[in-house]
């Protein structure tokens, strides 16, 4: 059964899509009489049943409102290096179908792209939808948030507020499994991920420092875009 967001007001026991969300109902050749999951994106699903269609929009019957129901009680935000060519895109994707809460790019001193200001909306704008597309292909009860570039500096400060915080590094020690089997009760996780170059060891002081752990993946070294799907999938076998 296909799951979508739309927006529901408190209580409603009809709604009618329309824009955008009307021309995906189109493109998933959704007709009158068939029945989707929906999610409001913050706190609530339901079963919906489409009615009627117009050229304008489609008036869907809300049945069966419930809590989430896919999403983990572990928020998790992914703190991700920005990558070149168009590689930050495969890693939203899929951080998005291993269930990460929330993806943040950042800025770090071996990246090869650049976070260009007039460039940066648009993006942004990619990555959020790429986040929408692969939130409904996936299931998820939310869609994640995308945000940034952010700078080293600030991502630091981030990390450091979460109830487990991971320097994600390839020369650590620390394994990832070590330190999360311990900490089973814990509300938020957030993990970063240096770029294609690594983190310098000026940014991983600045980890230790800010008494953010070095945590390693492995023996081998993973790609930039590989490693936040190992450390994802890490949590989900331990979280869910
Ligand atoms: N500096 C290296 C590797 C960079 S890999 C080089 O150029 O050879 C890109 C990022 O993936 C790293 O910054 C780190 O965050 C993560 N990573 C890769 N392998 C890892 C491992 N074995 N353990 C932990 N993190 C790893």
């Amino acid at each position: 059964m296909h799951k979508l967001f739309f927006d529901v007001p408190e209580g409603a026991t009809e709604i009618t899509v329309e824009g955008e969300d009307f021309a995906h109902l189109t493109v998933l050749r959704i007709k009158a009489g068939e029945t989707v999951t929906v999610s409001d994106g913050v706190s609530r699903c339901y079963t919906a049943t489409a009615e009627s269609f117009s050229k304008k929009g489609a008036v869907f019957s809300l049945s069966n409102p419930r809590p989430f129901e896919v999403e983990s009680d572990v928020k998790i935000t992914a703190y991700c290096a920005l990558l070149k060519s168009g590689k930050s895109d495969g890693v939203i994707q899929k951080a998005v179908e291993l269930g990460a809460a929330e993806i943040v790019l950042f800025q770090s001193k071996n990246c090869v792209a650049e976070a260009s200001s007039e460039k940066g909306d648009r993006k942004l704008e990619r990555w959020n939808k790429i986040s929408r597309q692969a939130a409904m292909q996936s299931g998820r009860d939310i869609i994640p948030n995308v945000r940034g570039v952010i700078s080293f500096k600030e991502m630091i400060a981030e990390l450091k507020t979460k109830d487990i915080s991971m320097f994600l590094h390839e020369k650590a020690e620390y394994s990832s499994y070590e330190l999360l089997s311990k900490s089973l009760k814990v509300s938020t996780i957030g993990f970063a991920v240096g770029p294609e170059g690594g983190f310098t060891d000026s940014e991983a002081d600045e980890a230790t420092s800010n008494n953010i752990p070095l945590i390693s993946l492995g023996k081998r070294i993973l790609r930039a875009e590989t490693a936040p799907l190992c450390i994802l999938s890490i949590c989900g076998a331990l979280f869910e």
